[in-house]
Parts: C-alpha cells; sequence; structure tokens
C-alpha cells in the first residue's frame, strides 16, 4: 500500500512516506525526530503541517490555499533528513 501524503505548492509536489516515517512507523507521539518537519514549518514555513494521530498532516485542507500560502522553503523536507529518516522529498520541475 502507498502510505504517502503528498500536496503541491506553487512550483513544488512535497511527499511525506509515511512508511519511513518515525513516529507513524512506530505509533510513538514522541518520536526521536522531534516531528522536526513540523517545527520547522512552523518556524521557517506558514504552518502548513500540524501533528494528528502521530503523524505529520496537513494543517490547510484547500489546495489553492496550500499553493498562495506555502513558502516553500524546503525546510520540512531539510530537518526531516537532519533529524530523521529523510523521508520527505520534493519535486521541482525543471523549466
Ligand atoms: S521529521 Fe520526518 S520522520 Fe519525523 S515526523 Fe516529520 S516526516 Fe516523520
Ligand atoms: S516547504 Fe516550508 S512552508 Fe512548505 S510545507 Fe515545507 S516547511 Fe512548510
Amino acid at each position: 500500500m502507498n502510505d504517502t501524503l503528498s500536496f503541491h505548492t506553487r512550483k513544488m509536489t512535497i511527499t511525506i512516506d509515511y512508511s519511513q516515517c518515525i513516529p507513524a512507523r512506530e505509533n510513538n507521539a514522541s518520536p526521536s525526530c522531534g516531528f522536526a518537519c513540523v517545527k520547522a514549518c512552523r518556524l521557517y514555513g506558514r504552518n502548513i503541517l500540524r501533528i494528528e494521530g502521530n503523524r505529520p498532516v496537513l494543517a490547510v485542507s484547500d489546495q489553492e490555499e496550500i499553493k498562495r500560502l506555502d513558502n516553500e522553503c524546503i525546510s520540512c523536507e531539510y530537518n526531516c533528513g537532519r533529524f530523521g529518516p529523510g523521508c520527505i522529498t520534493i519535486d521541482i520541475p525543471l523549466g
């Protein structure tokens, strides 16, 4: 089963692979990664992510609103790589 969260910003597609995501995998509310992606989105991004059911989920449900809000800082991806398993991928089409 493809257990992922995927959403579009203006220029990017962000995908979280829950099969590798530490709290989602361990069903743990205090994971070793410290929900670094959600914290980074609060600090450097636009609060697009929040925690629900021991996993990062979208805090904004409207896809157009996400495109308007998201500042494409890639902090979620960077901090999951730094503090977690690197299970967030960001696709940026060239051209
Ligand atoms: S930092 Fe990575 S492993 Fe931790 S909650 Fe976010 S996506 Fe999952
Ligand atoms: S790119 Fe930035 S604003 Fe967008 S979800 Fe990631 S941390 Fe949040």
